[in-house]
């Protein structure tokens, strides 16, 4: 069956007609669709009768600073890819189909949303949560998947959906990898041969984290944090360099640091730019 995209709430409805009844499942992109987003396209077509993949970047979510004009735009290959995995409708808007030019009203991340992540881009999560909202309201699916990549944006949806009521199931999906290692990435096309290897190091921290986090009784967070810092520091000597933005312990739901007494599962997450490409990856830990 041939993908229906829809660019309005308008052509939504109607893709919704033609698409028939059963569960909805969203997909929420901002599109350069690669492996990590086909695995989420799976998992949806797994828990519902149908899949909408929303391909959206989303300029709310980009500081003043970052990379809204050059992200990476590849509408047609997208569709292929939606084709390929049996996407039932595609939802692209243009910005002005999103956003009424005088809008007052947002979704605030709170607390949870200027820790970690969010301190290093402010008003991000603010962001990336009035988009999903907007994107919930407008496809009102019955479940949602979200990239366990994107950790701190997960738990976030989570909270809002629970802070708001919000009649939707949150599913996660685990990171896809290269084989090497990293994790697969919008914004790994940007990298050159040599950024690719000192980027590398993302991953390979994080499992020295990990592998110090298995050795019990080694569980402490702060040699769980030394073994990663460790090959951070490497390649903080590699060039072009890896310069930190930050590596950090925390509890899987609130995103606050975890201390000594900490059980269950932890999240290790480190963020850095190599080049001109601003990477994030994190690993889930279980401690104590
Ligand atoms: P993006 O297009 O980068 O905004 O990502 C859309 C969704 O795909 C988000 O829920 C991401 O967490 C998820 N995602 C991105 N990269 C990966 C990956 N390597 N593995 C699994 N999910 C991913």
């Amino acid at each position: 069956m041939d993908v229906i995209v829809a660019g309005n709430r308008e052509e939504l409805g109607k893709a919704r007609e033609a698409a028939g009844p059963g569960r909805y499942a969203l997909v929420p992109t901002m599109g350069a669709l690669h492996e990590g987003h086909r695995s989420l396209i799976r998992l949806a077509r797994e828990q519902a009768d149908q899949v909408v993949v929303s391909i959206f970047v989303n300029p709310l979510q980009f500081g003043p600073h970052e990379d809204f004009s050059r992200y990476p735009r590849t509408f047609e290959a997208d569709l292929g890819v939606c084709a390929e995995e049996g996407v039932r409708v595609v939802f692209a808007p243009a910005v002005a189909d999103m956003y009424l030019p005088d809008r007052q009203i947002a979704v605030s991340a709170g607390a949870m949303g200027s820790v970690v992540e969010g301190a290093f881009r402010p008003g991000h999560f603010d962001g990336v949560l009035t988009v999903v909202l907007k994107l919930f309201n407008l496809v009102q699916p019955d479940v949602a998947v979200f990239g366990q990549k994107d950790a701190q944006q997960l738990a976030l949806v989570r909270r809002m959906v629970a802070d708001l009521n919000l009649p939707i199931a949150i599913v996660g999906a685990p990171t896809v990898r290269e084989a090497d290692g990293l994790a697969l990435s919008s914004r790994n096309r940007y990298l050159s041969p040599a950024d690719r290897v000192t980027a590398l190091n993302l991953s390979k921290a994080l499992r020295a984290g990990a592998v110090a986090g298995a050795q019990a009784p080694q569980r402490e967070p702060e040699r769980i944090k030394d073994a990663a810092r460790a090959v951070l520091e490497t390649a903080a000597r590699f060039d072009p360099p890896l310069l930190l933005d930050y590596l950090a312990l925390v509890d899987p739901a609130t995103f606050t640091e975890v201390t000594e007494d900490h059980r269950g599962e932890a999240i290790l997450a480190v963020a850095a730019k190599v080049g001109t490409t601003r990477l994030i990856d994190n690993v889930v830990l279980t401690l104590g």
